[in-house]
């Protein structure tokens, strides 16, 4: 129940449509408590001694007002179910973009531990699953309360003691409905879940589709969605199990009621102590009586539903992120680009370190390389560089500021990212350029292009700058992706520079092509490189050797190659420089 606050926030804002529609549940109820009275009164003119023309004129009467009721009824109905789901959908939207912006918020290691297909079904289909919940399930309440409370009041002025018996298995029918519910709240929370792992599988199998292909694995794969999918079956079928059992309860519960008023009411009807038309109403209101707790049953299952939803969603907002966007934080429009690590340590998981106290200065303007065997820590260290993490221990400073203390945006503002795999969004090779500036012009798309050795082969391209890439586009090489990136790195012109060596081979025209382009990127900005590339290395003005989290060595390739350290080690083994 405690996820149901979470709707909250969301319902605030249409309280005044609320309120319209809760006006409209008056008054269909209303004229749905009204309906069986009025028959209730045509039995009773019908059996009373009366002119031929009196009871005319009291039938015409009565046909007008029944005309008037369910008309009003009907128009009732239109609007309650209309603006509720007005206000139903409107709440979705909220939480789709709520959430969205929620993961905006997210750092990368949020998402290296969940699978994308489950972060977007929280965003697409559980929050479809809460529009039944708002639109149906709270009015039904409603309208079932205000319908019982109303029976029991007109029962109760009509004859008690039939009333006791009308209502005798009430109680039962409630037991069997909560005893039946208990059973079905785990249920379905199991089929939520299993529903998650089976639309994980299957986005993970369709982007490995490939692989599984050339591995021969197609059988293994079916063979797991199989199961899975037959599981996730069984355990629709088991909850749906449980819903139908609902029926027998209510339906038995109504049935006996009628039952016991027809025997009883019947006989004191025939003992002169009770109006026929009384016993006719009792009827009549007895089955719209029963009527909530059949919506309780119908409503149950989109209660569910939207129930372990909103448990899915609430973790996603209540989930506070690693980074924190500082309130008031220093906004500098550009820095100087002065990147200061202080005594800094680090783990992804709270017990294993990955960086122990790396300390080291990059100057303005200075290239600082990281070199080391995998698994040093060089891609955490450029990663604490861009705030996607913060360290444990330790600070970094960019101009002598704690990064914490620099709103976001304007550290990342400051900050260029070249990694070694480039996403594309689907769009045009000028709108993934302009990615990183939305303002930029065309002229200076094409200069940043040329600058970045990508002009060439992107006008050779079928539609030229506007060829469409990603994964609905014309597909690029790993060199020709690089460029891009590295095109959208100049047009941001930011001061500091992140540079992840590309290590996959390209032909030695490319190489040259890409190293030249990281040569004019470079100029003039502070440059931290995981570095793998000889030039790079040798122009740098500091090395850092990582090893198991720790600076091993540092300074120029000069000052360090000449030790028979780590460093050489590397430096020969790699470049091979005896050959
Ligand atoms: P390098 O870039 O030098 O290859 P990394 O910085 O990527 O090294 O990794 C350093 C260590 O941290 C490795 O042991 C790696 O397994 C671990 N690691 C990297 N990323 C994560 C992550 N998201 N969660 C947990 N451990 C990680």
């Amino acid at each position: 129940m405690r996820e149901l606050f979470t709707l909250r926030p969301f319902l605030r804002p249409h309280r005044s449509t609320m309120l319209l529609v809760l006006l409209s549940i008056l008054a269909t109820t209303g004229a749905g408590l009204l309906a069986p009275w009025l028959i209730r009164s045509l039995v009773a003119l019908l059996s009373t001694e009366s002119t031929q023309a009196e009871t005319l004129r009291g039938l015409i009467g009565l046909a007008a007002l029944l005309l008037v009721t369910y008309g009003a009824r009907s128009v009732g109905q239109f609007f309650t179910t209309h603006l509720a789901h007005v206000v139903a959908w409107n709440v979705c939207h909220d939480m789709r973009t709520a959430l969205y912006h929620q993961l905006q918020r997210f750092s990368p290691g949020y998402y290296t531990q969940r699978q994308s297909g489950e972060i977007v079904s929280r965003v697409i289909k559980d929050t479809d699953n809460i529009e039944p919940l708002v639109a149906d399930v709270v009015y039904d309440f409603v309208v079932s309360a205000l319908l019982a409370i109303g029976i029991i009041v007109i029962f109760f002025t009509l004859d008690r003691g039939l009333m006791l018996w009308a209502l005798f298995p009430l109680p039962f029918a409630l037991i069997g409905i909560w005893w039946i519910g208990r059973r079905i709240m785990p249920a379905f929370d199991a089929e939520g879940e299993r529903t998650g792992e089976l639309s994980a599988l299957v986005q993970d199998n369709v982007a490995g589709m490939r692989e599984i292909q050339i591995f021969g694995r197609e059988r293994h794969e079916s063979h797991r969605v199989h199961l899975l999918s037959r599981l996730l079956a069984r355990e629709q079928i088991y909850a749906r199990k449980l819903d139908a059992a609902l029926y027998p309860v209510v339906e038995s519960a109504t049935g006996l009621s009628i039952v016991l008023v027809v025997w009883f009411g019947g006989q004191r009807v025939l003992a002169g102590q009770l109006a026929l038309e009384n016993l006719v109403a009792f009827v009549l209101y007895l089955t719209a009586f029963y009527q909530p707790l059949w919506s309780l049953v119908g409503v149950n299952e989109a209660f569910q539903r939207a129930r372990t939803s909103l448990g899915r969603i609430s973790e996603v907002l209540r989930t506070e992120p690693e980074v924190l966007d500082p309130t008031d934080g220093l906004n500098p429009a550009r820095v100087a680009g002065q990147i200061r690590f202080e005594r800094v340590a680090f783990a992804y998981q709270s017990d294993i370190a990955v960086l122990h106290a790396i300390s080291f200065t990059a100057e303005p303007g200075q290239t600082v390389a990281l070199v080391g065997p995998t698994g040093a820590g060089k891609s955490t260290v450029v990663g604490l560089v861009a705030r996607f993490y913060d360290p444990q221990r330790g600070r970094v400073l960019i101009d002598g500021h704690d990064a914490r203390e620099i709103q976001l945006d304007a550290l990342r503002r400051n900050i260029s990212v070249v990694l070694q795999d480039v996403f594309l969004f689907n769009g045009s090779v000028r709108e993934n350029i302009r990615f990183s500036k939305p303002e930029a012009s065309d002229a200076e798309i094409e200069a940043a292009a040329r600058a970045a050795n990508a002009h060439d082969f992107i006008v050779a391209l079928p539609q030229g700058y506007g060829t469409l890439v990603g994964e609905r586009g014309v597909k690029l090489s790993g060199g020709q992706k690089q460029r891009l990136s590295i095109a959208r790195a100049l047009l941001k012109d930011a001061p500091i520079l992140i540079l992840d060596e590309a290590t996959s081979a390209v032909d030695a025209a490319t190489e040259h092509a890409i190293q030249e382009a990281l040569t004019r990127l470079r100029q003039g900005r502070t440059c931290i490189v995981i570095a793998h590339r000889l030039s790079t290395i040798r122009s740098a003005d500091q090395i850092l050797v990582l090893e198991g989290g720790q600076i091993v060595e540092r300074g120029t390739h000069q000052e360090i190659v000449a030790g028979r350290g780590l460093y050489q080690r590397l430096y020969e083994r790699q470049y091979d420089v005896h050959a």
